[in-house]
This record gives structure tokens, sequence and C-alpha cells, in this order.
């Protein structure tokens, strides 16, 4: 994450003070670096360059427009899993022939919308789904692009929340039955099977469980391929990240670092799929969010109070589990630091928010410097799954975005007024 370091004792992003951005724009703020995305995505896309290939970037990591925008200026397409998503990259000037239609519960007004605009593929993941996509499609005078997600039942190693390749997962076609459901779409009028997908988890860190997917799968696509005018396979999403050291001395990036000497990188995961993938002659989509957007933003909070009990030292914020769920939804650890580096009073301390819950808290014991009423905290490495996931609970309103580009600093999405909480609610007739 070299664009988040200290100048002096002042934690910038890119060119940028944090703390002045935070003055200006005030807390709990999201901090995006625009080349950090942009590194990121030329890292795996060059990583790759052997073989036929395209990112698909997984809206769902993070959406914001003008992350769409750049993205798609870098020459990615996009996987989405809603028609909301579908509609934030028409918005960001991204075209839906470069959209892969993942996710286990399509609506016949989301499958009719995308084809109505030209999806390049759904990615089916069970049969009464193919059925409702042939149907729309005949009612539509089209011909809908289909690929079946194989589930193939190898563990990713990863967090149970995020694990997507086993038969215990709701994702996907079980292995042993994707030729079938292949024979059923080909046999479907209004249906045409151009490709094949899998997913197998997220923040994977070894290079091992895609591996033997792939391995497992090849001999199918294979087979399949011959029948059907199979265009691409695409392996899904899922690269690791480290979120810890969020911050590197030195400009490498952490891939390069001693740290990741055991760790995926996106050398190591071109150099063992690509000779896997090549012979299969078709195109390989990336699906990665993690990869791309995680390391490239940080929560900046405030500090509110400072309270003693027992012997415990919480450090309240004023950013919360609605602003970022991770640590509360996935026990995830977060890097947290001063944004004006203190190293004097270390002591173990709880950072915890406002929202009524024991499990609002970003961290436990963790040592950090004393912290006083008015200082920021960076949570890092929020880029991804951070955001997006924000709820208005406690009647909290969504924090404010600001993306960073060199010396340029703009809000891209503004702070979420209070009296837009109440907006579609009413009272009913009865009561007034
Ligand atoms: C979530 C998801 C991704 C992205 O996963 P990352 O771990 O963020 O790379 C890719 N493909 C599908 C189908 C997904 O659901």
């Amino acid at each position: 994450m070299h664009d988040f370091h200290y100048v002096g004792q002042e934690l910038y992003c890119e060119d940028r003070s944090i703390s002045s951005l935070a003055a200006e724009f005030g807390t709990p703020l999201y901090v995006y670096s625009q080349q950090t995305f942009t590194r990121h995505y030329q890292a795996l896309d060059q990583a790759m360059a052997g073989v036929d290939h395209a990112v698909s970037y997984s809206v769902k990591s993070n959406s914001n427009l003008a992350v769409l925008r750049l993205l798609r200026d870098l020459g990615s397409g996009f996987d989405i899993v809603s028609e909301g998503e579908l509609q934030r990259v028409i918005a960001a000037g991204g075209s839906p022939s470069d959209c892969l239609f993942a996710g286990v519960g399509k609506t016949a007004n989301e499958i009719e919308f995308a084809l109505k605009r030209g999806i390049y593929c759904f990615n089916v993941e069970s049969e009464p789904e193919l059925d409702r996509i042939n149907r729309i499609a005949g009612q539509l005078g089209v011909t809908a692009p289909v690929a079946v997600r194989v589930n193939p039942n190898v563990e990713a190693k990863t967090h149970a929340k995020i694990t997507t390749g086993t038969y215990e997962n709701k994702f996907g076609i079980a292995f042993e039955e994707v030729e079938a459901v292949y024979q059923r779409a080909g046999a479907l009028e209004h249906l045409k099977p151009i490709g094949i997908q899998m997913h197998i988890g997220s923040q994977l860190t070894q290079v091992e469980p895609f591996e033997k997917a792939v391995r497992k799968v090849a001999p199918l696509i294979e087979k399949l391929a011959q029948q059907y005018p199979f265009e691409f396979f695409s392996i899904g999403g899922g690269l690791g990240i480290i979120y810890q050291p969020a911050l590197e001395s030195g400009a490498s990036e952490w891939w390069e670092s001693e740290k990741a000497r055991d760790l995926l990188t996106p050398q190591r995961y071109a150099e063992s799929l690509a000779p896997l993938l090549k012979p299969l002659g078709l195109r390989i989509f990336l699906e990665p969010g993690r990869f791309i957007a995680g390391n490239a933003g940080v929560l900046v909070t405030r500090v509110e109070y400072v309270k003693q009990t027992g012997d415990k030292n919480f450090v309240i914020v004023d950013a919360a589990m609605n602003d970022l769920i991770r640590p509360a939804f996935y026990e995830a650890y977060h890097e947290i630091v001063p944004i004006h580096a203190k190293s004097e009073g270390i002591t173990s301390s709880d950072v915890v928010g406002p929202v009524c819950e024991s499990g609002d808290a970003f961290c436990q014991d963790r040592p950090l410097p004393a912290m006083q009423e008015g200082d920021y905290l960076g949570l890092m490495s929020a880029g991804a799954y951070s955001m997006v996931m924000a709820s208005n609970y406690n009647s909290r309103g969504f924090p404010a975005e600001v993306l960073v580009n060199g010396s340029q600093a703009e809000v891209v999405r503004a702070r979420q007024p209070l009296e837009q909480l109440l907006q579609g609610e009413r009272v009913p007739s009865w009561m007034t």
C-alpha cells in the first residue's frame, strides 16, 4: 500500500495529507487512492499477459461510480450480481457487452433488463434459472448467452463465510452434474452456451486450491468446448491481499515484500495457472475484486472519547460497524494507525464505535499509542467489501468517499444527509 505513507509524522494518500482531507470533508471518511487501483489492476493484467484474457472487475467489492469509470478506462470489464450493479456500470460509461452476470437468485426483471441491454453472458447457478432465462429470452425474441457456474468441490482454505466452491455452499452446479446441465441448456431453444465459470472463494492466499480446481475442471471444459460454441472460461476472483502490515516501508508493493514470500502473488498465480489455461484455447476471464480494491482505501475516523474500564482501554471513535462491518461480520483484521504518527503511551486498546452492539469493535487489546479526543485513526485496507456493505443501522447516515489522484482529491460520494434516512417512510393513514 505504498500510496499510503508517512511524510514526516503525517499519513498521506498519494500527495494529500489525510488529516487535511478529514478536516475538510469530515469523518467518518473513506479515502481511496487512484494509483493503487490502477497499479493493482495492471499488475494482474500484466502477469497474465501470456494468456488470452480479460479482467472482469467484481463490482460488488467497491461499486463507486468513480471506481467503475477508472476501471473501464483501464480496459476492464465487469462481473455483476444484480440489476443495480449493471445500472451502475452503465452510469459509469461501461458496456453491458463487457459484463458477466453472476448470482444464485436472478429475478425475472433482472434477467429481462440484462437481456435488453445486451449482457455478454449469464453465469447460471441452477437448472430452474436456465429455464427462466430461456423463457424470458423467448418472450423477447432473442438468444441468451449462458455459462454454467461449476462448483468444483475444492476447499478454498479461507474463512467459512467467503468459501464458495464446496458442496456445503449454495453456489454453482455440482461438478458431476455439469455435463447434464449443458445438455439441457443446449436443448433449450433460446439459450446459447458460450462458456463456463467457477469461483471458489475469496481472500485465498495460496495458489493450490485454484490449481486443484482448474486441473479438475480442465478435461470437462475440453470436452464441452467441442460440443458447444465456447468462447471463454472464467476462473473467478478470490486473490487475497495482505491486511497486515498495511504500511510497508520502501516503495515496493506488498507482493514484492518479504512478507509475501509464501503467499499468492499475481506472478505465482499466473505462473501456476497459465500453463493449465493456455491449452484450453479459450479466452480466460479473471473476476478480481478485493485484489484490485482492497488496499486502495482507508476509513478515517475521529476519536470521540477515551474510556478506561477495569483494565480495558476503550478508544471510542465516530466510525462504527455500520460503516465497516468486516471486523464484526468476518472477524476481519484491519490495521489501525494514527493519522498523525505518535509513539508515546502505547496501551493495549479496543477501538470501538458508538453503535449499541458489543460486536461494534474494530479491534481488541491492540497496542496503540495514547489517543485523545480529536485525533484521527485510519482503518487500513478498507477499499473492498467496506463501503459497499455500509448500512443505516442506528439511523446513521452513510459516510462520504473521497478519491485522491496525485495532489487532486474530490468527493466521489457525498456524506448522506440525515433527512434522507426518512425518505420513503410514512405513518399509515389509520394513525393520522
Ligand atoms: C465476489 C465474487 C468475485 C470477487 O471475489 P474477490 O475475492 O473479491 O476477488 C468474483 N466472482 C464472483 C462470482 C463473485 O461472487
